[in-house]
């Protein structure tokens, strides 16, 4: 189809966190075509959502007009209407319960100096540090894992690094269908000759191509890392130089892990001991050998303690430093590492500085003190709704009903809620159910701003088309509820330019990515001032905890959710490369019919036993709850596990799972569920 174009423009592509640029062809106010643009992220390339599912834009679902809920209906309202409304619900639960009775939620599909605007609200207009964002339940545990044990609560290594990568260490993570050109590029490598060891328990394309494929047992990731890591020092694989220089606690660590030999943890991981061993010295031989870890490392019990088990492997192989190595998290959402980073977190400012380093700055620039309190995220929020200490919650770009585990404990914690202010592109899930007030939101190509990849890039977005109706930049809209509750002074930008300006004024470390230099270049922080370079790879001469990063000695805890004679089959949640997450936008482009509905995945020994057949509706039941999905006879599940996405409202997958969550900080255990499986 020949479709003529008035106009392109440059920009980010909103869906994963790999930050592909794309240029957006226009005619009148709509989105008509995408094309890659020359980058070093896609290099020309672009994955099926980026190239294809850019229809949501223009959904005739798309509301583009406040509304407030009058008894079980919506009514539409003026702009005017829905501010004051809003407003006044605030400063009512403020006066009879404190500000700690409302929580705000930043989200990774908006930009960088939208979320630093919503945490600055959160701070300094309502005085809670209630604030936090959609990365709790994803990559939380890798930000601080790493910060805990390096310093710096991100990814070490930029994706330019790939192909400098001698092998690989794909964990947990299925970047072919989740961040697509990513998984291409590490597809082209591995053909080019770089070594590749996948764990994972289900047989992805990328496992097919490994030297060393280890299908651990779901939940047991930290023996696992451990044998290997006792495998490296029982080998001697060790780069001895760098450990000198840069590692310490050896001694300890040896005398620790020699309880994680290979031998000793093969059975409970479900693996041989042999693969184990053959994984180890594929990773200590490639170096530089590069570790990407996703959501089947962090979502877990111990998803921290998965990656700091990680990083050990890193610092005894010297696979940390240098380019074509580190440990990087593969975050979700295209702006995920940059919402978290602004400051939507209740214990970290903008930047990822804690109160100690930059709460003086912030509170001098902002004109007020901050509040001291400690405070609460995201599952603490909906904790606190359930006890009734929580009054209400603003969500921008976040379906927390649809996201959140456990749908029967998100749906009395939300019932509780007063207030429940929905910023969205559509009416979602939580807004049915739950909503109070609706405020209708410009999406990615109607406004500007800058968003952050998962490898630290920063990267600009820009305007294509105008919002539909009377559809606003989430900035404004903040700005607009700022100044309605007395803080107009501090909120008054002209626009994401001069909030970034505040942003760089308040981060060291990202002072020199001025706008003027990301009209040209996209640049990974730290980037301290306007001549420096940028800083793709970290930790080339020092840790930022000092000279020497110490091995961490973790111990394992099996997870409490454990199969029985009632729920014999263990299920993993993840997604599809059709579809991206709750499937918000996803679900809304001619890509969905790609993938229409959610699925179950089973292996066919496990089918043929339980008398179930391909593409028949089966019923799935957990210690939780209950949904019907249809069945997808797969080789890619082991016998024992079976395998659903979580793209739609219906069936709402997160029925099932459970409310166990990261021991340090709360993401929930998406990854091991134990259910039984019978016919619908
Ligand atoms: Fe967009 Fe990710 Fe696909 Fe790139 S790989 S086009 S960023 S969804």
């Amino acid at each position: 189809v020949t479709v003529e174009v008035e106009g392109w423009t440059r920009t980010t592509c909103v869906y994963c966190a790999v930050g592909c640029q794309m240029e957006v062809g226009r005619r009148g106010a709509r989105v008509v075509a995408v094309r890659p643009a020359a980058s070093p992220v896609n290099r020309g390339h672009l994955c099926v959502k980026g190239r294809y599912a850019f229809e949501f834009n223009h959904s005739p679902e798309r509301i583009a007009w406040p509304m407030i809920r009058d008894g079980e209906g919506w009514r539409r309202v003026s702009w005017d209407e829905a501010l004051d409304f809003t407003a006044a619900k605030l400063r009512a639960i403020v006066a009879a319960h404190g500000a700690d009775a409302i929580g705000v939620l930043g989200s990774a599909r908006a930009t960088n100096e939208e979320n630093y605007l919503a945490q600055k609200f959160a701070r300094v207009v309502l005085g809670t540090n209630n604030i936090d964002c959609c990365a709790r339940v994803c990559h939380t545990p890798s930000a601080k894992a790493l910060k805990t044990m390096l310093g710096t609560g991100a990814a070490s290594n930029g994706f330019d690094d790939i192909e400098l990568a001698g092998a690989f260490l794909i964990c947990g993570a299925n970047p072919t269908e989740n961040h697509p050109v990513v998984g291409a590029r590490i597809k082209q490598a591995v053909l080019n000759g770089a070594r590749l060891v996948v764990i994972d328990p289900r047989r992805t394309e990328l496992a097919g191509l490994a030297d060393v494929h280890l299908a651990p047992r779901p939940g047991c990731n930290v023996p696992l890392f451990n044998a290997m890591a006792a495998t490296l020092i029982e080998e001697d694989l060790l780069d001895h130089a760098f450990i000198g220089e840069r590692v310490a606690g050896l001694d300890e660590f040896a005398d620790f892990i020699v309880d994680y030999a290979p031998e000793r943890v093969a059975m409970e991981c479900g693996v041989s001991a042999a693969d184990i061993r053959a994984a180890a010295r594929l990773y200590a031989a490639g170096r530089p050998s590069m570790c990407l870890h996703g959501l089947g490392v962090t979502e877990h019990l111990q998803g921290t303690e998965g990656v700091m088990t990680l990083i050990n492997l890193a610092l005894l192989t010297g696979n940390l430093g240098r380019p074509g190595a580190g440990i990087n998290p593969l975050r979700g959402q295209n702006n995920v590492q940059g919402a978290a980073h602004m400051g939507c977190d209740p214990a970290t400012l903008p930047g990822g500085q804690s109160f100690k380093e930059a709460g003086a700055r912030c509170a001098s620039a902002w004109g007020a003190p901050l509040p001291e309190r400690h405070g609460r995220n995201l599952l603490q929020m909906v904790d606190a709704a359930a006890a009734g200490e929580l009054k209400a919650i603003w969500a921008f770009g976040y379906d927390i009903y649809l996201s959140l585990a456990n749908v029967a404990e998100t749906t009395r914690a939300l019932s509780e809620l007063e207030l429940v202010i929905v910023q969205d592109l559509f009416l979602n899930e939580t807004a049915k159910a739950f909503g109070s007030v609706f405020l209708p939101a410009a999406s990615f190509l109607e406004r500007d701003g800058t968003f952050m990849n998962s490898d630290r890039r920063v990267q600009r977005i820009r305007q294509v088309v105008p919002a539909p109706g009377e559809a606003r930049p989430d900035w404004w809209i903040i700005q607009q509820l700022a100044a309605r509750l007395g803080r107009a002074e501090g909120f008054d930008f002209a626009g994401p330019q001069a909030i970034w300006d505040e942003v760089r004024a308040l981060w060291p470390e990202g002072a020199g990515l001025s706008y003027a230099r990301l009209e040209h270049e996209s640049l990974h922080w730290p980037c301290p001032d306007e001549q420096h370079p940028g800083t793709p790879v970290l930790y080339q001469s020092s840790f930022p905890v000092g000279q020497r990063a110490t091995l961490a000695a973790i111990a394992y805890l099996p997870t409490p959710e454990q199969t029985d004679a009632d729920y014999p089959l263990l299920l993993l949640t993840g997604r599809t490369l059709y579809q991206f997450n709750a499937g918000t936008l996803s679900n809304r482009t001619p890509d969905a019919v790609l993938r229409p509905a959610d699925t179950l995945d089973m292996a066919p020994a496990d089918a043929t036993r339980l008398g179930l057949a391909d593409a028949t509706p089966v019923r799935v039941t957990s210690r939780y709850g209950e949904v019907v999905l249809p069945l997808r006879i797969s080789r890619q599940v082991q016998p024992g596990q079976v395998f659903a996405t979580f793209h739609g409202s219906e069936p709402l997958v997160n029925r099932l799972t459970s409310s166990i969550r990261d021991l340090q900080v709360q993401a929930p255990e998406y990854k091991v569920t134990a259910v039984r499986v019978t016919a619908a």
